[in-house]
């Protein structure tokens, strides 16, 4: 393992903009063998939410009974401190309905830890706006998966453009600077990127757009929302128009097979699933990445053995990721180098070889192996709260799909 003796470009890993310029050289290499720590740390404080979004990749909506108290929060941040984490991005669910979210975010902070938290807007009120705007050390990121109401809440629910807007509008009124927009991008949302942009412009934010993963309930819409071929290619060409003002984490590297002698795209080129990028989820349990919860990606439980710091950098699952991984079929590709045949969750809960082309493959070898026989694998968590989850934009085939009281007249 590698140890990072200056902070990496994390700013494209959607971290708070106070990060200190890159240390250029083949940082690639070292993050493939992974570090001493994580530098993007997912944390879903719980699996709660006010929302039901049609693709939440951790298949929120109840509050799990066994989620990690305060003081075991705590403690979490405590190790983080003494692995010297830089920063953590904390989720959810709607990790601002949890009673402690300030009391760990201010705990987080006063630890040398900072916080960039992922929210719909529901708790960002115009006083709590201005909480945020007076701290250095607390990026926030509003999630909008549509530049308008009809295209968002088609995806988000009722309400949800407006609710994210609304904090937007608190947070620029408070004299926050450079919040974050995460887009996920869809089939309905793809020409809607300028307009994306310029939302973030008005508000003085930076827009961030990722790449719709077929995890959590995403698994089940992924069919109708992932962008078409031909709309994976207008992604990428407004990509190598604009990608250096955005933020695009590790989404889109499997796109870098269109440009010319293997041309990378801004951000990380890799898949670093347990090699920089993991998750932990809010009962504890450790993960590879935040798209691969499933029992084969997870590492261990950060309250259990050596914690969380055992887990980083001894656990079998994430020794043998930092091993050199086969590329299959994806070997005899000129583009090998550009995109290093995608990404493992999307192979994974596509039911592909985790050696072979990513499902959306600009080759078009995704769609070949799409339509030939294929195991699913099961989700073996889904914390939704029983409400029907169908994206509004698709008419319902049957009454029941739509209502599971249909038919029953009080
Ligand atoms: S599995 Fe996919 S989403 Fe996870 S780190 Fe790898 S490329 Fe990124
Ligand atoms: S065949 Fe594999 S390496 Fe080539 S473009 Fe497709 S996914 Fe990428």
């Amino acid at each position: 393992m590698t140890t990072l003796e200056t902070r990496p470009a994390t700013e494209d890993l959607g971290m708070p903009s106070t990060t200190p310029p890159l240390k250029v050289g083949r940082l690639v290499d070292q993050f493939e063998r992974g570090l001493d720590a994580p530098i993007c740390l997912t944390w879903e404080l719980t699996y709660a939410c006010n929302l039901a979004c049609v693709h939440c990749l951790s298949s929120s909506g109840k509050r799990d009974p066994r989620e990690l108290s305060t003081e075991q929060c705590k403690a979490i941040i405590d190790e983080l401190q003494r692995m010297q984490v830089f920063y953590v991005n904390i989720g959810g669910g709607e990790p601002t309905v949890r009673p402690d979210f300030w009391e760990l975010v201010d705990y987080a902070t006063d630890h040398q830890v900072g916080v960039k938290f992922s929210t719909n807007g529901l708790r960002i009120d115009e006083q709590v706006a201005q909480r945020l705007a007076a701290s250095d050390y607390v990026d926030v990121q509003i999630s909008l998966d549509g530049a308008t109401a009809e295209v968002n809440d088609a995806v988000r629910g009722p309400g949800s453009f407006d609710m994210a807007v609304r904090a937007l509008e608190n947070l620029k009124n408070a004299g926050f600077t450079d919040a974050k927009i995460s887009v996920v991008v869809t089939r309905h949302n793809v020409s809607q990127l300028d307009e994306f942009k310029a939302l973030a412009d008005g508000f003085g934010a930076t827009l961030r757009i990722t790449r719709l993963r077929p995890s959590g309930r995403g698994a089940d819409v992924w069919d109708d929302l992932h962008p078409l071929p031909e709309q994976q290619r207008e992604l990428y060409d407004w990509l190598v128009a604009h990608g250096d003002r955005v933020l695009t984490g590790d989404s889109f590297f499997h796109l870098s097979a269109f440009g010319e002698a293997g041309g990378s795209l801004p951000g990380l080129n890799l898949c670093g699933a347990g090699r920089v990028v993991c998750l932990i989820d809010p009962v504890g349990d450790v993960y590879a990445c935040p798209f691969a919860i499933h029992e084969n990606f997870l590492a261990g439980n950060v309250t259990t053995g050596g914690g969380f710091q055992e887990i980083w950098q001894n656990s079998e699952l994430f020794t043998d990721l930092r091993e050199p991984q086969s590329a299959g079929a994806c070997s005899s590709c000129a583009h090998f180098d550009a995109c290093r045949g995608g990404c493992m969750a999307a192979k994974f809960f596509t039911g592909l070889p985790l050696d072979g082309p990513d499902p959306e493959c600009v080759q078009g070898y995704g769609e070949e192996l799409l339509a030939g026989e294929r195991t699913m694998p099961t989700a073996n968590k889904d914390h939704s709260r029983g409400v029907p989850l169908t994206l509004m934009t698709r008419p319902p085939s049957r009454d029941c799909d739509e209502n599971p009281l249909a038919g029953f007249t009080p």
